[in-house]
């Protein structure tokens, strides 16, 4: 297992480094926010381990970013902000498990430990070329996504959006597939938006 640990308290950083070493998991080690951002960022990383009073800032604000690109990473925040409020906003942000400070090591490991098998369980079903990720059990990609949000995506905010020009784009989407034989079918879901999925 291949851990980063974003903390900026050299002590904690280097004591939790040499433990979860002995315990050969490799640790790689970002003292800040932007620097454990880039690292995360490598896709790397088995889980994170997330310090939140950062140098330059709050480090919950790392996983949204990380779930924009596709980087579903297991995150444990370890953090001294103990009370409830804190560890709600920790869970809410994205965060996959929420440890306070002072921890034992021992259960810090227990809990990396089932945050791996369950994330590589889930990762086992999928396959990801680029930045799709193909479900074999449910023979699909992704979610159905919104109409709207595909609009969004596709269109500068100043474009005028023609209520059939998102409609066009798919039509010419699928005629690409079906030329190069994908085997991927593009499915409309009736006033919700589309399905990518596998040609039956
Ligand atoms: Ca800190």
């Amino acid at each position: 297992m291949r851990v980063l640990l974003i903390e900026d308290e050299p002590e904690m950083a280097s004591v939790l480094k040499t433990a979860l070493e002995r315990l050969d998991i490799i640790v790689d080690h970002a003292a800040t926010l932007a620097d454990g951002e880039a690292v995360a960022r490598l896709g790397y990383h088995d889980a994170v381990v997330l310090d939140r009073r950062l140098p330059d800032g709050d480090g919950l604000g790392l996983i949204p970013r990380l779930r924009a690109l596709h980087l579903d990473v297991p995150v444990i925040a370890l953090t001294a902000m103990s009370g409830l409020d804190d560890r709600v906003a920790g869970l809410d942000a994205g965060a996959d498990d929420y440890m306070v400070k002072p921890f034992a090591t021992v259960e810090l490991v227990a809990r990396l430990h089932a945050l791996h098998r369950r994330s590589f369980t889930s990762r086992a079903n999928q396959t990801m070329v680029g930045r799709l990720i193909y479900d074999f059990r449910h023979r699909e990609a992704g979610r159905t996504i919104m109409r709207g949000a595909l609009e969004e995506a596709v269109y500068a905010l100043d474009d005028e959006i023609g209520s059939n020009a998102l409609d066009a784009h798919i039509s010419r989407l699928r005629r690409k597939l079906d030329d190069v034989a994908a085997g991927i079918e593009i499915r409309a879901i009736r006033n919700l938006g589309y399905l990518l999925r596998a040609a039956s």
